[in-house]
């Protein structure tokens, strides 16, 4: 159920963390690379679209914590993703590449609505998409939207990035020294394994519905091209 053509089409994640460089805001540096890897793999012809993350500014969870209902904390988290989607493209535009906002809440004067079919024809066009407001609903995480976002645009693989590590362990390499990066699991070994690369529902999405992911590091320079270009770097999880 990929799209038609031959074109490669993929659906970029990119953490909030990455966004603030490990820290509370925009690292600029780090948004001008992965916007200048983005382009490039966009030159090459590869159609992306982009899932970003919000845990920069703020996560539901830690929100309730210090004592906020729950789901209004859920809707602080999914502002903060469309600063970073807003952040983005402004960043990737610099580059010379196009590239539009949707929210899943809407907000019209700063980004389109989530409309999927315009969303694909962006792609088409050359154009990156980036999705911000997860999915507009608490509860729910930017992982999950991403595994959405990318079984309904017809991706043909979601690309997972992740900060400080390359791949999936078999154990958490900061703690085990004798963890092995893997360079291949399946989707019920990383739930039975309560592997938490990225969460238990994006995964089960994702097995059930036949997409394969692939988690890589995004710190390194160049990796965020290779990914999107297809090279096998990181860790496949497949059905
Ligand atoms: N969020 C939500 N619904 C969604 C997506 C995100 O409620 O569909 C909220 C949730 O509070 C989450 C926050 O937005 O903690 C930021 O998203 P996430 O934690 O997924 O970002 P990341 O960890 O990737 O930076």
């Amino acid at each position: 159920d990929h799209n038609e053509d031959s074109v490669r089409r993929v659906l970029l994640k990119v953490s909030g963390e990455m966004f603030g460089g490990g820290a509370v805001g925009l690292d600029a540096d780090v948004l001008t690379r992965i916007a200048g890897e983005i382009s490039e793999a966009v030159a090459d012809g590869v159609q992306v679209a982009i899932v970003v993350g919000g845990g920069n500014f703020f996560r539901g969870p830690e929100l309730q914590q210090r004592g906020m209902d729950r789901a209004r904390a859920d809707y602080m988290g999914m502002l903060g993703t469309v600063m970073n989607a807003i952040a983005l493209q402004d960043f990737i535009e610099k580059t010379g590449t196009p590239a539009r906002v949707q929210t899943a809440i809407q907000m019209t004067q700063i980004a389109e609505p989530y409309v999927p079919l315009r969303a694909i024809r962006h792609l088409e066009k050359g154009r990156v998409v980036i999705f911000g407001a997860g999915a507009g609903m608490p509860y729910f995480s930017t992982d999950t939207v991403s595994a959405q976002r990318a079984l309904e645009l017809h991706c043909d693989e979601i690309l997972v990035g992740k900060n400080g590590v390359d791949g999936i362990y078999s154990a958490d390499p900061k703690l085990d020294p004798t963890a092995q990066k893997l360079e291949c699991l399946t989707y019920g070994d990383a739930l039975a394994q309560g592997l938490r690369v990225v969460d238990a529902a994006a995964f089960s999405l994702c097995r059930d519905n036949h997409l394969t992911m692939r988690v890589f590091g995004m710190g390194e320079s160049t990796n965020v091209t290779r990914a999107l270009r297809g090279e096998k770097i990181g860790t496949l999880v497949t059905e």
